[in-house]
């Protein structure tokens, strides 16, 4: 059962392509989930049936890169790991967007020290930053909506003389958490 249940038989129904390409991709980003860390525990619980990513359409994590088009790096990256992680980028499919989670991604975190990336920016092109250590669950599924805000709106992301110009969003740190529909219960309690 679809929408055209609810349209007359004789109705003609149009609209730019370009807005039906946006809402494609932004309904069924594929995320490449690069988690080294604890941060990678929270990413697993966003994809879990309690916070449900799938609502998003950014549930199919792939570890393939190209088959991904939603890089999350969830955890620190040490200076070996380093060229993995912009190997996997250059091989993701465009359009490709990346989430930065967390501290130790976005800045080395409490690791201060050279054999950890002072934060993967210097290195990859990353659109949003979530803060936290770790941050929650809500804050992911935040910054997966602020991709896809920029797909309804822009459809690919900006280039300058072809090269690719980071989005830059910050989620809130003060990002209030929507209340959840349904109460935890352990042991029936
Ligand atoms: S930000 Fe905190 S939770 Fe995330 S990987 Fe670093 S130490 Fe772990």
């Amino acid at each position: 059962m679809g929408i055209e249940t609810a349209l007359p038989t004789d109705f003609v129904l149009t609209t730019q392509l370009q807005r039906v390409i946006n809402w494609s991709r932004r309904s069924s980003l594929w995320p490449l989930p690069f988690a080294t860390a604890c941060c990678g525990i929270e990413l697993m619980a966003t994809a879990s049936s309690r916070y449900d990513l799938a609502r998003f359409g950014a549930e199919v994590m792939r570890f393939s890169p190209r088959q991904s088009d939603l890089l999350i790096v969830a955890g620190r990256i040490g200076i070996k790991m380093l060229p993995v992680l912009q190997h996997v980028y250059q091989q993701m499919t465009e359009p490709k967007w990346v989430i930065s989670m967390g501290a130790c991604a976005s800045t080395g975190g409490v690791f201060d020290t050279y054999a950890v990336v002072q934060g993967c920016d210097q290195f990859i092109p990353v659109d949003v930053y979530v803060p936290g250590c770790p941050p929650r669950p809500e804050m992911l599924i935040e910054a997966v909506m602020a991709i896809q805000r920029h797909i309804d709106q822009e459809g690919i992301p900006p280039t300058i003389d072809g090269k690719r110009v980071p989005l830059g969003i910050a989620v809130d740190p003060t990002h209030a958490v929507a209340p959840q529909p349904v109460g935890i219960t352990v042991g029936g309690q």
